[in-house]
């Protein structure tokens, strides 16, 4: 293993002549995944006590493994939440790895927390965030949305001096809300109360004050945050931010903001008024690897002020005592320890990868791409309503489309679906609305052409 010898130089070149190969392609191959049975006849044990060799082991890669998982940024990938990396994001993760940074404190990675946080300025600048603002780039919303919250109960109980302490937190989100919302209250042991939302699936501030009103003096106490969504996963709807900024500033809540998804949008001026109110938020989260054109995995989680995310999750141990001192209590904390207002310690530089794309294309370029998304997702959704076996479900707020495809059923979508990923033609699955079974598209690589939307919509018909 040692870093000089031959077979080690041999390989460099290979891994990275594949990457660069990789990240060349276009288009990508789509691929898809293949039964256990047939992997393991075709990959076999791969660890053995001797080592079968880089060689052997980048081939299988190449030939087998990689070819078994679906690329992401494919433009027809439009299931889930789909990626689109810029190469320069690619290529500086590749940077980041040989850099061996721990990135967890000041101290170890000044540089690199440096460069993160002008990212992540950017955002809170986007979101019209005061100076005090900051936070850190986590693996993903999942991470995000714990981290954010386990901040708002630590604030509400510490307002509270101690009369808190023993009492059950709850927090209020609607259905729509991504379900790591209700997997963050349950890994806290929180309770999480339903706020219903409208006929499109917003939630509003009426319907926010309407629940807490309802609730029990004793139980209105314990609600400690809200988390609305900026841009809902299944259907893409944002929530009433502004409306809900007044019940939290009213009630003295935390008020988070789940854009995992959308709020990479703040930077498109075409739906930038859809999102007004974040500026009030106390915290809010943006998934790079979503829709900012980043490779996985990265969240950013952004403070209002940064200091709250401190408070709740710095850890303290001898060995960590020499990175104290020097945090304030208010204001810019500019010579920050990521580590401290999230809930993890070590930590890769996972920011930088949108920093440098972001340096190097610049902000406009970002929000050129965004604006190309949301006008394919536009022209498909017209597509789609002058289709005679189509129909249209939501009017898209962002670039999320539900539609059905009349006299069609579970099986019939299924079908379908499985057809156009294992031909290569497309990654498309059924979601469902209102109980019903449907299609949805969700649109955020500038790769993605209204050709490729005409021809999955063909293939309905
Ligand atoms: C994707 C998503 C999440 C979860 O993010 P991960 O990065 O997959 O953990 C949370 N909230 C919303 C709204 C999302 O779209």
């Amino acid at each position: 293993m040692h870093r000089h010898d031959q077979a080690i130089a041999r390989l460099a070149d290979h891994a990275l002549d594949y990457a660069l190969e990789r990240v060349r392609m276009d288009p990508v191959p789509l691929d898809a995944p293949r039964p256990y049975d047939e992997l393991i006849r075709a990959a076999g044990q791969t660890i053995t006590p001797s080592g079968i060799g880089g060689d052997r082991a980048l081939k299988l890669f190449t030939e087998v493994l990689a070819p078994a998982c679906i690329s992401v940024d494919h433009p027809r990938f439009l299931a889930f939440v789909p990626g689109a990396p810029t190469e320069a994001s690619v290529l500086f993760d590749m940077v980041v790895s040989a850099s061996s940074i721990y990135a967890g404190s000041w101290l170890e990675a000044a540089g690199a927390v440096f460069a993160e946080n002008q990212a992540l300025r950017w955002l809170a600048d986007l979101a019209g965030f005061p100076e005090s603002a900051g936070g850190a780039f986590v693996s993903g919303g999942t991470a995000g949305n714990l981290s954010a919250l386990i901040a708002a109960r630590h604030r509400w109980r510490s307002r509270h001096a101690g009369r808190f302490d023993k009492v059950r937190g709850v927090v209020l989100a609607s259905k729509g809300a991504h379900s790591s919302i209700a997997q963050a209250t349950h890994a806290m042991d929180v309770d999480l109360v339903h706020v219903p939302t409208d006929h499109r699936g917003r939630l509003d501030g009426a319907a926010v004050r309407s629940v807490f009103d309802s609730l029990a003096p004793a139980d209105r106490e314990r609600v400690f945050a809200v988390a609305a969504t900026g841009g809902t996963t299944n259907v893409g709807v944002v929530d009433d931010l502004a409306g809900i900024a007044d019940v939290c500033a009213d009630e003295g809540i935390w008020f988070h903001v789940d854009g995992a998804y959308g709020l990479a949008a703040l930077c498109a001026p075409s739906v930038r008024d859809r999102f007004v109110g974040i500026e009030r938020a106390d915290s809010f989260i943006v998934d790079p690897h979503k829709w900012l054109f980043g490779p996985f995995d990265c969240c950013a989680l952004v403070y209002r002020n940064i200091h709250d995310g401190r408070r709740a999750h710095t850890q303290n141990a001898e060995y960590l005592e020499v990175l104290r001192g020097g945090e304030g209590e208010e204001g810019p904390w500019h010579e920050m320890n990521p580590a401290d207002v999230a809930h993890h310690l070590s930590r890769r530089a996972r920011g930088l990868p949108l920093w440098f794309s972001l340096a190097t294309h610049g902000t406009d370029a970002y929000t050129e791409a965004m604006e190309t998304t949301l006008t394919i997702a536009r022209l498909a959704a017209e597509e789609i309503g002058r289709r005679r076996h189509l129909e249209l479900l939501l009017e898209p707020d962002l670039t999320v489309l539900v539609f059905r495809r009349i006299g069609w059923g579970p099986d019939d979508y299924r079908r379908w679906s499985d057809d156009q990923l294992y031909s290569g033609e497309s990654f498309v699955v059924p979601s469902s609305w209102n109980g019903e079974t449907v299609l949805r598209f969700c649109i955020v690589n500038p790769r993605t052409t209204f050709d490729d939307i005409v021809a999955i919509l063909d293939s309905l018909d």
